[in-house]
Order: C-alpha cells, then structure tokens, then sequence
C-alpha cells in the first residue's frame, strides 16, 4: 500500500489577493484547487510554471461568491472539460451558487453544506462555515495523505470553530488581509474601512495572530499569510504578527512562513505523506 500511494502531498499558492484567490492541494493521485479568482488561462499557466500542469484536478472548491473568488469558474469548467473530457465539479453552498451571476456559473457544480464532510477518491473535504458579508461563506479543509490542509482566508473575525479546524493543520493558507492603522488612516472611502474591519469583513494581521496563537497545533509544518490588500497592508507587517505569534506559541522553529502574492505564485510545499 505505502509503495504504491507515497507521494508528497503538494500545496501551492497560485494567486492570492483582493484581485484573485487559487490554491491548488494535490498528492499526484488526486488532488483539488481551492477558488478560481485569476482567470482559467493564469491557473493553467501557473500550474504548468510549477510544473503541476499534469497534477490531477478532480474538484474545484468554491468559497464564496466574490468574483476574487469565483471570477475563472464558468471558463475553466469549461476548459478542464475539454482538457480532461469529464466535468470536473465545481462545491459550492447552494447560498454561494444562487449568488452567482450567469456569467460566472460553472457548467457542473455539485453543492455542499457546511459542516457536510464530502469524500472525493481518498481525499476529505470539509467544508465549515467563517463569518464573511455573502449568502453561505465557507472555508475549505482538506484530509490527503494523513495530512490536513487548510484555506481560510475572508472572515471577519477568528471563531471557535476555525480555531478548532486550524488546530488540526500541517499547511494553513490562513488571511492576513489588512494592518489596522494603515487600513483606517489610508485612503478607502469610510463605508468600506467599516465593511473591511467588521465581523463579516477581513482579518487584520493582528486578529490573525490571536487566531494563530490560540488555535496552533502540534502538527502545524507551513504557514502561508494570504490576501493581503495591496493598499492596506504590507508583507513584512503580516510577517511581523505570525513570526510574533508563533514565537508566543513556542514554535517559531517548527513552522515555515511565507506570504503568498497577487502576480506570483509560491513554489509548492511539499509534505510527505505520513499516513494512507
Ligand atoms: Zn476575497
Ligand atoms: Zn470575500
């Protein structure tokens, strides 16, 4: 069994920001992105740049309804239909698929509730609820090789519920959307810096490092900031709050950091896998 399955379970950031938000989570048998924010023509040049172009993509696992978030959908559904000649299906809540506008629905979407594990080839796929201003937000944890991945980037405030998910994670693509002083002394109209700093807004870098030194587990390896504004924050900020937190926690020297970007995508973390 473990000759035939072991592979390394890969993470990579392909885009992460207010402009589009992909993450892909595989292990060379299955493996599933997270949002589709860039367009369908940017995650398959990203995923050839990392030399993912052949990784297998059995899902696309939809947050939200913000177009950062599902901008790509209906064109790559259509795209890895093509590419694949199956319907890859796109998970969403049904709140999220009755928000969508039709330009942006996919062909195939399959809908989950939060809370409602799905099993997809060997992988677990959780599906909880964060608080975000749309009709039913979730992020997304994923189970593979014994790991647990997560991506939880677009919520207001940190809850019991993502702490207890967080504690769990080997790889957290956790947000750190916003520093408080340079979000509310910048140039957003105040409408928007209230929408932003509100419980159903973004994090900033320092609610996002309470919810990491409270929620840190032992199995926690990597540690990618994600959406960062481009207006309202800085990386070496976001970088100053998780080093801080970790280092509260005792763990700066087990935890690898890296901020994750708009225009670049991070080379994959790499795990290998523990457990099949
Ligand atoms: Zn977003
Ligand atoms: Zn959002």
């Amino acid at each position: 069994m473990a000759t035939l399955f072991s592979r390394d379970v890969q993470v990579a950031v392909l885009a992460s920001g207010s402009s589009g938000n992909c993450t892909y989570i595989g292990d060379g048998h299955a493996g599933v992105l997270v949002d589709c924010g860039i367009s369908a023509k940017q995650v398959l040049a990203r995923l050839d740049r990392l030399g993912l172009g052949d990784a297998p993509i059995d899902a696309v696992l939809v947050t939200h309804e913000h177009g950062d978030h599902v901008g790509g959908a209906r064109v790559l559904c259509d795209r890895l239909h093509k590419r694949l000649g199956r319907w890859v299906p796109f998970l969403m809540t049904r709140g999220t698929r009755d928000a969508l506008r039709d330009r942006t629905t996919p062909a195939a979407v399959e809908l989950v509730s939060a809370g409602g594990v799905v099993e997809l080839k060997h992988l677990r796929l959780d599906p909880f609820s964060v608080p975000h201003d749309v009709a039913d937000p979730v992020a997304w944890r994923v189970q593979l090789g014994g790991h647990q991945v997560g991506v939880i980037t677009d919520l207001g405030r940190p809850t019991t519920l993502v702490q207890d998910k967080l504690r769990s994670l080997s790889i957290a693509v956790l947000e750190f959307n916003h520093d408080f002083e340079l979000l509310m002394g910048g140039a957003y109209p105040w409408h928007l810096k209230q929408r932003i700093r509100s419980s159903h807004g973004h994090l900033s870098n320092d609610q996002a490092g309470e919810l990491l030194e409270r929620g840190l587990g032992e199995s926690l390896r990597h540690l990618v900031l994600a959406h960062l504004s481009d207006e309202n924050n800085q990386p070496a900020r976001a970088l100053a709050a998780a080093t801080g937190a970790l280092r509260r926690a005792g763990a700066s020297d087990r935890v690898q950091v890296q901020v994750a970007e708009q225009r670049t995508p991070l080379a994959p973390i790499r795990l290998p896998a523990v457990d099949w």
